[in-house]
């Protein structure tokens, strides 16, 4: 048996969140005995979340972790087999699909589910690089717990912003959310908890010009911000111990450029009321082609679509022997 024969499956899903873990239950169920590429973030966006409260099912709501363990569990209990491997380059519109992941191994598959996700956006400011894991973070449940009495911002005006503050005021003394505008994107619950919140202050029409840091034991560390208003354009200096960055993500398709269809934003283009891409036998689901709804449920939702639209693909192209 040769190398690329050996490492084919029928189905490979590339990402292991709610909706490469869902695609997987089914198409295992389905007996494709899918092989999944976990990929840098196992699990996906939910293992760096805390509760979860709007998952259908779940009345006292689930930690985000658990909630993906169980999911992957379910998966392979039905014969998928999960992968601690990045996938690094495919070639998509070959017959059969060619995927190269991150030990230099080589595999191919009939048909491929893209779940790769969305990442978390950063400023761009040269500052924040600088500063990036020395008082700068995009993950309030990964270092919150380092900001026990300390003072942090978090900038953003989303759910995900309401949220990571709210979060922070278990550990940090004064938590300030930075906002560009004075309207938020945020749903009406969440921006009413984070007002009601004794430890939580706005500071809006608000950007972050510079971040400003010295050396404290041996490291240079955040110690504050250079606050820009975007409508007088008036600058002011906050002393802060830690900056959250929560503006959004941004889709995992940096692979598929040149191949899959993708929109301006950098999402994955699927044909309506489907999860059909450009390429036939590749399908695409959760946030990596959705920039509208994004959340766990929706992901599921079209992680199963795309298990059953690959399923009827590959019947309908003679793959189901
Ligand atoms: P989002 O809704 O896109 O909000 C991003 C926020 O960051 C916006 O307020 C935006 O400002 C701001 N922003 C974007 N780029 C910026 C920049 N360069 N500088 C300064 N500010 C910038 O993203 P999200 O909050 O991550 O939420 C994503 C999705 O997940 C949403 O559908 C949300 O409902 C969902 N979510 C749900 C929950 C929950 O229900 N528990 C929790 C987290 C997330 P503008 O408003 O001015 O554009």
């Amino acid at each position: 048996m040769s190398e690329e024969k050996k490492n084919h499956s029928k189905v490979i899903v590339i990402g292991s969140g709610p909706a490469g873990l869902t695609a997987a239950i089914y198409a295992a169920r389905a007996e494709f005995e899918p092989i999944v590429f976990e990929g840098m973030e196992p699990g996906g966006q939910l293992t760096i979340t805390t509760e979860v409260e709007n998952y259908p099912g779940f009345d006292k709501g689930i930690q985000g972790p658990e909630l993906m363990d169980t999911m992957r569990r379910q998966a392979e209990k039905f014969g998928a087999k999960t992968m601690f491997k990045e996938v690094v380059e495919v070639d998509l519109k070959a017959q059969p699909k060619v995927l190269k992941t991150d030990d230099g191994e080589v595999y191919t598959a009939d048909a491929v589910i893209v779940a790769t996700g969305a990442s978390a956006r950063f400023l761009g400011i040269e500052s924040e690089a600088e500063y990036k894991g020395h008082g700068v973070s995009a993950c309030a449940t990964c270092d919150g717990f380092f900001y026990k009495g300390l003072k942090v911002i978090v900038v953003g005006g989303g759910d995900s912003a309401m949220e990571e503050a709210n979060y922070l005021t278990k550990f940090a003394s004064e938590v300030t959310i930075v906002h560009r505008r004075d309207e938020f994107r945020a749903s009406k619950i969440m921006v009413e908890r984070a007002k009601k919140n004794p430890k939580i202050k706005f500071k809006l029409n608000k950007v972050i010009k510079e971040i400003l840091g010295e050396e404290k034991m041996g490291a240079k560390m955040v110690t504050g911000a250079i606050l820009e208003d975007t409508k007088t354009g008036e600058t002011e200096k906050v002393d802060v111990d830690g900056i959250f960055i929560a503006i959004g993500h941004d889709p995992n398709t940096k692979i598929f450029k040149g191949q899959l269809e993708l929109d301006d934003k950098g999402y994955i283009i699927t044909e309506k009321g489907s999860t059909k891409t450009n390429i036939e036998g590749v399908f695409a689901a959760g946030d990596v082609a959705d920039s509208v709804y994004q959340q766990a449920v929706t992901a599921a939702g079209t992680g199963c679509m795309a298990a059953l639209d690959a399923q009827n693909w590959l019947l309908e192209n003679g793959y189901d022997d």
